[in-house]
Order: C-alpha cells, then structure tokens, then sequence
C-alpha cells in the first residue's frame, strides 16, 4: 500500500510548483530549518525574514529538530509540518487508529496536530485502501 501510496504521490507533486509547503521533501525541510535558525540570529530583519518567522519555528524533540508553526492565542496547540517521507505514515497511524476513517474524519483529526496535509493527499491515501475500497463498493 505504501508503494501504490508513493507512486501516486510523486505523480501528483510533479504537477504541482516545487516550493509548495505542502509537498516538502527532506531536504527542503532541512533547507528550512536552517533559514528559520539563520533568519532568527540576524541582527536586521527585513520583511521577508519576519514573514518566514510568522510561518515557521523550531521545537526540539528528543533531539531532533522539528519545524513547527508558530504558536499565538487563536492558534494554541503545536502543529507540525510533514515531509513527504514520512506523509504516510502520519495518514496510515489515523486511518487505522479511527478504524478506517474516512476522508472528513481524517481532515479534522490531521489538521489538530498538522498544518500542511491537503484534503488532495487524504483522498490519494484513501484511494490506495483496498479495505475501504471494497466497504464503498457494497
Ligand atoms: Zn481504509
């Protein structure tokens, strides 16, 4: 199911724009880790260094460095970006966890602890389900 996963979603991401928050590799997500640490030890910020600021922060976990959006008083609870390596196993954990949610049920649950996982990729997931295939078909 992972591979099926896999291949459907580098096909979607090949027609998407390559900078696209929601379709992070590692190594972009690296990228942006650095610039957030960079950006945050600059003495003389401009606009574009505050509007990275407003979109992403760090959070150490058990020794590895997680990019996070910033914390305010509508938005209390940490959210964490998802590269696309590690995208399935996020979707698989709550797909199964809900006992085979659906697409709704996911988008509510995803977007408490996620900030940038697309209903687009809870559909594609979903569509690799054999068992949630078959449920639709009786
Ligand atoms: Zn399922």
């Amino acid at each position: 199911m992972k591979a099926d996963f896999t291949e459907k979603l580098n096909k979607l991401v090949s027609r998407k724009k390559s900078n696209s928050f929601y379709f992070m590799n590692t190594s972009r997500y690296q990228d942006l880790i650095n610039e957030v640490k960079e950006t945050k030890n600059k003495w003389n910020k401009n606009f574009e260094d505050y509007k990275i600021l407003a979109n992403y922060d760090i959070l150490n976990i058990c020794d590895r460095e997680r990019l996070i959006k910033p914390r305010d008083e509508v938005n209390t609870n940490i959210k964490f970006y998802v590269y696309m390596e590690e995208l399935f196993g996020v979707l698989h954990t709550i797909h199964l966890l809900f006992k085979h949610a659906n697409l709704d049920v996911m988008d509510s649950e995803l977007k408490t602890k996620y900030c940038n996982v697309s209903k687009e990729v809870i559909k594609l997931y979903l569509s690799c389900c054999k068992i949630c295939k078959e449920k639709n078909f009786k």
